[in-house]
């Protein structure tokens, strides 16, 4: 899957202290692939690559985020950008009631859709009415009437002698009965074809104008990949839409139809199925299904943590100090232990490290108190053994142990592990240990 793919190429960066033009190429490559055989649109997939290279060359190298991290960012945030970046919101009638007609093929889901979005309009204190305008079909109305009693909403079919098998009248119509009988919202179902059909746009089209709709939903299966676009811009040209419903989500983990058709129409994906029950709904919201498609989890959560929480200045400082090997003391030490706190319980911070599963074990030992009662140690310090921790002796020892109220053998336990991160921290310097650090004196 197009997750399975960016992962692979994420952890290819994983190592590397800093991005050159070459593992810039190599990444843009590998992406460009895993877009591919997601089926996304090659337009699409050239424009995505183009953007990416070019911030992922042009960013200053972060303090807060290693390149690896930096990439990620960076896929995600142009994923968000190409899927639309803001959710959209349905946009209301100013007067009577407001007409949101749905489009598409036979089998997109448009009927499910409709009975969907109805009870969600419905719990958000509307009262929809859903107007069966597929008379091609025997058994469509009988569906919709079905979905309707399902979600608790009204249904506007076909009466004998009112416009049978003129789905056009009925449309136009149920305008009239939406206003005598008070339902601010309107949701037409109309008649899909299995392939692209002129007498469909026709229809369509004519329904269009008898209604007048706020909102013309195209609703598209997720799963037909390539075909998703071809079909969007005939129906953007035979009919014209102002929204993009993605279905059958649930099938579909390669998300190639989700990022090509907002990109090639210029319509919002609006609402995203993923599932044949009512509650198998819900407002589509770029970012969420960006980290989807990447995959990673709540990886991105923890990349915004770490950068807004990484103080620009200190990362300076610490660099210094880090590039001049050991002049880190046990009080930066101490910062670097309030910095982490600051990120939220340890626990969460953990749980969010993609493949943390096996380790969490050893993680449950390691929490919030243990962060507290080491620096309650290093409080009890004075500053200079903060300063110089070798002069931390046994007498010593014991009166910090003692102005901590824990036992020698817990500081014991802490100067032994400050030697030991800052040994690793200056094997790191301008690797992915600490950030911001440069080989210079390493
Ligand atoms: P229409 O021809 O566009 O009205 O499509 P329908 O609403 O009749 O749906 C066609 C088929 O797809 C039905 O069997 C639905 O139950 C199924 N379906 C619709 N939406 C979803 C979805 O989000 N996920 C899954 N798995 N099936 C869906
Ligand atoms: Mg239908």
């Amino acid at each position: 899957t197009l997750s399975d793919r960016l992962n692979k190429v994420f952890t290819g960066l994983r190592g590397k202290g800093r991005l050159s033009p070459a593992d810039i190429d190599a990444t843009a490559r590998e992406i460009r692939i895993a877009l591919l055989e997601a089926d996304v649109a090659l337009p699409v997939v050239r424009q995505f690559i183009a953007a990416v290279k070019e911030r992922a060359t042009g960013e200053e190298v972060s303090k807060a985020l290693n390149p690896a991290q930096q990439v990620i960012k960076i896929v995600n945030e142009e994923l968000i950008q190409i899927l639309g970046g803001e959710t959209r919101r349905l946009q209301f009638a100013k007067t009577g009631p407001t007409v949101i007609m749905l489009a598409g093929l036979q089998g997109a889901g448009k009927t499910t859709l409709a009975g969907k979005l109805a009870r969600f309009l419905k719990d958000q204190g509307h009262a929809p009415v859903l107007v069966a305008a597929d008379l091609q079909r025997p058994n469509a109305v009988n569906q919709l009437q079905v979905v309707g009693e399902r979600a608790g909403v009204a249904v506007y079919a076909p009466q004998p002698g009112n416009g049978v098998g003129d789905p056009v009248a009925v449309a136009k119509d149920s305008i009239e009965f939406a206003l005598r009988a008070q339902h601010d919202m309107v949701i037409v179902d109309t008649a899909g074809r299995l392939g692209i059909d002129a007498d469909m746009m026709r229809q369509a089209a004519d329904i269009r104008d008898a209604v007048q709709p706020q909102e013309i939903l195209f609703v598209v299966d997720a799963m037909v990949g390539q075909d998703a676009v071809n079909t969007a811009e005939a129906f953007q040209s035979g009919v014209g839409f102002t929204g993009v419903v993605l279905t059958k989500l649930d099938g579909d983990a390669r998300g190639g139809a989700a990022l090509s058709v907002r990109s090639v129409t210029g319509q919002p994906i609006m609402f995203a199925s993923n599932g044949e029950k009512l509650e198998d709904f819900d407002v589509f919201h770029p970012d969420r299904m960006a980290s989807r498609i990447l995959g990673m989890g709540d990886m991105l959560t923890l990349i915004e943590q770490a950068q807004r929480t990484f103080d620009a200045d200190e990362a300076e400082k610490m660099a210094g100090k880090l590039a001049a090997g050991n002049q880190f003391t046990l009080e930066d030490f101490l910062d670097q232990l309030q910095a982490i706190r600051r990120m939220g319980p340890i626990g969460n911070l953990l749980g969010m490290l993609p493949g943390a599963g096996q380790m969490k074990e050893a993680l449950a030992q390691v929490d919030d108190k243990d962060l507290d009662r080491t620096a309650a140690i290093i409080r009890s310090m004075t500053a200079a053994e903060r300063e110089d921790p070798k002069i931390i002796n046994g007498s010593r020892r014991l009166r910090i142990a003692n102005g901590s109220g824990v036992k020698v053998s817990d500081v014991n336990s802490l100067v032994d592990r400050f030697f030991e991160a800052r040994k690793m921290m200056m094997r790191m310097t301008g690797g992915m240990g600490l950030p911001g650090g440069n080989r210079r004196n390493a």
